[in-house]
């Protein structure tokens, strides 16, 4: 017989039932349509699920993990910080680790950058870059420029000041008409040099120049709007454009920064420099969330003696000790290595593993650039379909919109490259 003591337990809900029932992802409705893979561990370049199966990461968690995940160096940085302070607020304290990343962020970059705003990510860097071109509009006297000047295909984040620079069609503006600015677009820059196209730019310029702050973009490679290279040509044109009608010239390198496209930032392929940069994503190797906006002094100076007194901003979190540390670390680690050697080796085994997936039904266009690779469709990725082949072949990538794509950590062996690589052409197969 059996007492309500003895009577069997029903089953522990698993682990995706659990996430299931409370746990938001990310662009998903709740409950998520597909159930996530679950990660028990992760070191190298592999993800260790809970069903024991092993996955090679081509995706470097959105462009972050360029070391690889548990690198030594960098689970050192985080224990030794954890040694000397959690947390402190940034506001009347600075401490050794915000220090020493601003310092070498500063080396590092274009040399025009020396000044350092700390954010908590991404968007937020971007909100901050924002908000230094308007105040510094405002400091200038010309208050009526509060509007930014971008072309489309842009992706910069997902906060509002953030989405209203994103590509107005893929960047879901229908979604949030009537609460977005308005800002000015340009069109979308072409794949190869076009003149005609720095004349477009002079003349969106022109014709918006009393209204507009500042110019932001990221240079060479649009990202998550659309996984688009341009020629770094067209970025001297906005640094005249800029120049010529005292815009501020933003370039978000949150993607593209520490060596992803080939040179430390893409910025150096034009050979120019902007006035403020946001850098995020590999800015702590993966480890924990952090972003930079740099400025020069000719920014710093006109918005610290505007009438606000300073730069408006300032998040709670702002400096965090562990993740400036873990970004020092990686810095480091970086630049101990020949980043510029792996970045190579990942374009040449991208290059030819992708080489098949030319001659695939349904694919448009087959791209590499520095440590990315791009499998481009006639029509939408069937992402489940396509994420299984992925993990037939061990590999671990998240398609979306029309991509298949891979930005693997440049740590990644050369046969786990072109086993990413086959797995992309698998992927875009069933796709
Ligand atoms: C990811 C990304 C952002 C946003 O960064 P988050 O840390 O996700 O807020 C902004 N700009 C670019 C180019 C990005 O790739």
């Amino acid at each position: 017989m059996t007492s309500p003591e003895t009577a069997p337990l029903p089953p522990a809900p698993t682990l995706r039932e659990r996430d299931r029932a409370h746990v938001w992802h990310p662009y998903g409705p709740m409950p998520g349509r597909t159930d996530p893979l679950v990660v028990r561990s992760a070191r190298g370049v592999r993800l260790t699920l809970d069903d024991g199966r092993e996955l090679v990461d081509g995706m470097s968690s959105w462009w972050a993990a360029v070391h690889g995940y548990r690198h030594p160096a960098l689970d050192e940085a985080v224990t030794r910080a954890t040694g000397a302070m959690s947390h402190v607020m940034f506001g009347g304290l600075t401490h050794d680790p915000a220090v020493a990343l601003a310092e070498r962020l500063v080396a590092l970059t274009p040399e025009p950058l020396e000044h350092v705003f700390l954010a908590d990510s991404g968007s937020v860097s971007i909100e901050v870059a924002l908000k230094m071109c308007l105040q510094y509009q405002r400091a200038r006297g010309r208050p009526g420029r509060t509007r930014m000047m971008t072309w489309r295909g842009g992706y910069h984040g997902d906060t509002f000041g953030a989405m209203s620079v994103c590509d107005p069609e893929g960047g879901m503006h229908a979604a949030w008409s009537g609460f977005l600015p308005q800002q000015v677009f340009a069109d979308r820059p072409p794949s190869t040099y076009d003149p005609a196209y720095d004349e477009h730019l002079r003349a969106v310029a022109d014709a918006h120049a009393d209204e507009v702050a500042g110019i932001v973009v990221e240079p060479v490679v649009q990202g998550a709007g659309g996984m688009r290279f341009h020629d770094p040509r067209h970025l001297r044109a906005l640094r005249e454009i800029a120049d010529a009608h005292d815009l501020v010239l933003v370039f978000d390198e949150i993607a593209t920064g520490f060596g992803r496209t080939g040179t430390l930032f893409a910025a150096e392929q034009a050979g120019v420099a902007p006035d403020v940069m946001c850098l995020g994503k590999a800015l702590t190797g993966g480890y924990l969330t952090m972003a930079a906006a740099l400025c020069t002094p000719a920014v710093a100076t006109a918005i610290s003696a505007g009438e606000a007194g300073g730069l408006m901003h300032g998040p709670t979190f702002m400096a965090n000790p562990l993740a400036a540390t873990v970004a020092a670390a990686s810095v480091d680690e970086l630049l101990r290595r020949d980043w510029a050697g792996e970045v190579a080796a990942l374009g040449a085994g991208l290059r030819e593993s992708l080489a098949p997936a030319r001659d695939v039904p349904g694919v448009r266009d087959v791209r590499v650039l520095g440590g990315i690779g791009v499998v481009q469709l006639d029509h939408p990725v069937d992402v489940p379909a396509a994420q299984a082949a992925a993990e037939e072949h061990g590999v671990w990538l998240r398609p979306f919109r029309d991509l298949v794509y891979a930005m693997p950590p440049y740590v990644t062996p050369a046969d786990d490259v072109l086993r990413i690589g086959g797995a992309m052409v698998a992927a875009a197969r069933v796709a």
